[in-house]
């Protein structure tokens, strides 16, 4: 019997949304090392997205920006189709744009609830459907989802950002359930602390006291997840679906 190529991604075509900074910067980064034709959709940083796709073609390797709000419906389908145009087909989504607004309930607005909601959580609905239309016909697609540690262990200060997180894995297991027959495997990554802008943002004596709770006693590196998105978006992660994959250090351990 022949093996496949080790986690080779080769001659796919990868959407990976908020791919301009932070952990989808490293995701695209890694997919397009691996061989994928990567579209990196950005929403505001229009120079770092155009920077990793430059570094990428320089590479050898295909990259494509596209600038698209992921949480309005309608951008959301135009980065699906751009991809379907440019490259002829799309094989993996991974739904990584996501924003905190941190506070406490009693000072949380429903702006701050609405953003983080409708970003992290209706992104995911709004890409995924549009994928799942083009990969359902294909009998293939893999559909990566960004979660969090906050969505599974809840985290104060976070209302709206955990429950946003949580909303990311329910969405992962019943649409693995919807799609299962037709070869498409839909999975999350919960993420624990990865040291980025998100994670830049939480006050010193919070970063200490988080740093506390991680058995492996150090924040998570961007690759460290990008690796785990390439091993479920690869053939050998075939068998798998409706799983959350914590990326955490040891912190969440059911
Ligand atoms: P980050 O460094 O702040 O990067 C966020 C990315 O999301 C940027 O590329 C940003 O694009 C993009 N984005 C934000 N809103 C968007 C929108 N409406 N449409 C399209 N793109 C949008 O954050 P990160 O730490 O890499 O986080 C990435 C994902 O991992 C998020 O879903 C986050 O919840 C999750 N996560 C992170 C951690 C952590 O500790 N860092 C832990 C658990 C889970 P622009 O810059 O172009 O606006």
């Amino acid at each position: 019997m022949t093996l496949p190529a080790s986690l080779s991604l080769a001659g796919r075509i990868a959407i990976v949304t908020g791919a301009s900074r932070g952990i989808g910067q490293a995701i695209a980064r890694e997919f397009a090392k691996r061989g994928a034709a990567v579209v990196i959709n950005y929403h505001n940083s229009a120079e770092a997205a155009e920077k990793l796709a430059e570094e990428i073609t320089a590479s050898g390797e295909q990259a494509k920006t596209f600038q698209a709000d992921v949480s309005d419906y309608e951008a959301a389908q135009g980065l699906i189709k751009f991809a379907i145009d440019t490259y002829g087909g799309l094989d993996i989504l991974v739904n990584n744009a996501g924003i905190t607004r941190d506070t406490l309930i009693m000072m949380m607005s429903e702006a701050d609830w609405d953003a983080v909601l409708n970003t992290n959580a209706k992104s995911t609905f709004n890409c995924s459907k549009a994928a799942v239309r083009h990969m359902l016909r294909k009998r293939y697609g893999r559909i990566i989802n960004i979660t969090s540690v906050s969505g599974q262990m809840g985290n104060p200060g976070q209302t709206n950002y955990s429950a946003s997180k949580a909303a990311q894995i329910g969405f992962t297991k019943a649409l693995a359930r919807e799609v299962a027959s037709r070869n498409v495997t839909v999975n999350a990554i919960a993420a624990g602390y990865i040291d980025t802008d998100i994670w830049a943002k939480v006050p010193p004596e919070a970063q200490e006291a988080a740093l506390k709770l991680i058995p492996l006693g150090r924040k998570g590196n961007p690759l460290d997840i990008a690796y785990a998105a390439a091993f479920l978006a690869s053939d050998q992660a075939a068998y798998i679906t409706g799983q959350v994959l914590g990326v955490d250090g040891g912190m969440a351990m059911f």
